[in-house]
């Protein structure tokens, strides 16, 4: 490796290309991808002090690789991170950072809006380790309040949340959850890297999926967890590496193509969001529109303090409930129905049926999941087409009959 080039000085856009480009001799202008498992030793003597940990020499991909260990460097100097790891997934990396620091007879509290998987976690799988949990309506001060009158060891929150797009005030949580002494993770998938700091509002993990806007061409799978070197090298490492929980290094390597256009991908994605979200609310047939970018979102303050623009997920009800929502979204035919999000193409799932069909009626009614809601990632396309689209979806919606 020859240069691992950085200044603070550089933007978003430029980080975003020229952050830890650990040249090879070659001169290679795009990032190398070691796809290698194992790496060779000079003599027995070489291979002993690497075991020994008194040289730097590379060991093995599960512990870690060149193309691996350059997105890392590069997520971290972009968040503003003093360490990054990369895992396999979104969840790999969710799991490994409430996991590693976590044991039996702790206590987590976290906002109930949460990605189902993470979900899932929180309510079955730490319960069962013996680590209580408690999941509260992060929008709820008071309840925050309570919940962090006593020690606990990690808070973990969404904003802006899945699927409908709650925004949560990052600084105040901070400051509750370090008084009860947690660790404050916040996942960012929803508002990406470019599009919110939680590090400088007080947060001291961030989580991503890469599968979403980082690679952003719906490619691969691949996550990410930022933090300080102490908690990343002594609590999360560890459990990382002996579990296997490893990002390949192709991955890595489609991550970092991905990286690239992050900025671009973003700013144009949020402009198509806020100009489609300002449409549908003017369409007959559209019931509620939940963008925080828009005036009229709950959290619009919060969201303008904290978000550089609106994001690229919206969240609308249409009429006529769950048939009606899915004559919208069969009335679409470039906006896909997938429940995949952050993709250069537009998708859209209907929750209630897909991914918060597990939870009970009650749990979507907290979240204000009702059967009319859709979930829409808006993507790249020219922003008058998918008004166009939404504008069929809108009709084919009221054209049921109610009841
Ligand atoms: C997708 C997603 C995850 C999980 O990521 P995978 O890469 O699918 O494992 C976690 N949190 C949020 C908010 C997500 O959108």
């Amino acid at each position: 490796m020859s240069s691992h080039t950085h200044s603070s000085s550089w933007r978003t856009a430029t980080h975003l290309l020229h952050d830890a480009r650990n040249r090879t001799p070659h001169g290679e202008t795009s990032d190398g991808l070691f796809l290698t498992s194992g790496f060779v030793y000079d003599n027995a003597e070489q291979a002993a002090a690497t075991f020994e940990g008194t040289i730097d020499h590379l060991q093995y991909s599960r512990y870690g690789n060149p193309t691996v260990d350059t997105l890392q460097e590069r997520l971290a100097l972009l968040e503003g991170a003093e360490a990054c790891l990369m895992t396999s997934t979104g969840m790999g990396a969710v799991s490994c950072a409430l996991l590693a620091g976590l044991k039996a007879g702790d206590r987590v509290v976290a906002s109930s809006a949460l990605f189902g998987s993470t979900h899932w976690l929180l309510s079955h799988l730490l319960p069962s380790y013996g680590i209580d949990t408690v999941l509260l309506d992060g929008r709820d001060d008071k309840a925050w309040e309570e919940a962090l009158s006593q020690p606990t060891s990690v808070v973990l929150i969404e904003t802006p949340s899945n699927p409908m797009l709650d925004v949560l005030d990052i600084q105040r949580i901070a400051e509750r959850a370090h008084k009860a002494g947690a660790v404050f993770m916040v996942d960012n998938v929803f508002a990406t890297p470019v599009g919110q700091r939680p590090l400088e509002l007080g947060a001291d993990v961030v989580i991503y999926s890469c599968t979403k806007h980082l690679d952003g061409q719906g490619r691969v799978m691949g996550g990410a967890v930022l933090g300080s070197k102490e908690w990343v090298t002594e609590k999360l490492q560890p459990f990382a590496r002996n579990t296997g929980n490893t990002l390949s290094p192709f991955n890595a390597w489609v991550l970092l193509k991905g990286m690239e256009t992050l900025d671009l991908r973003a700013q144009k994605m949020a402009s198509n969001a806020a100009r489609v979200a300002d449409a549908l609310a003017e369409l007959p047939g559209v019931t509620k529109v939940f963008y925080p970018g828009r005036k009229d979102h709950p959290q619009a303050s919060i969201a303008q303090r904290q978000m550089r623009d609106g994001g690229s997920m919206i969240a609308f009800e249409v009429a006529n409930g769950k048939e009606g929502a899915f004559a919208c979204m069969n009335a679409f035919s470039i906006i896909a129905i997938s429940n995949n999000l952050g993709d250069a193409r537009s998708l859209v799932t209907h929750p209630a049926t897909t991914t918060h069909k597990k939870l009970t009626e009650e749990e979507r009614a907290q979240l204000r999941i009702t059967d009319g809601s859709i979930r829409f990632s808006v993507g790249l396309e020219d922003p008058a087409d998918l008004i166009d689209e939404l504008t069929r979806g809108a009709q084919a919606a009221l054209a049921i009959k109610a009841g």
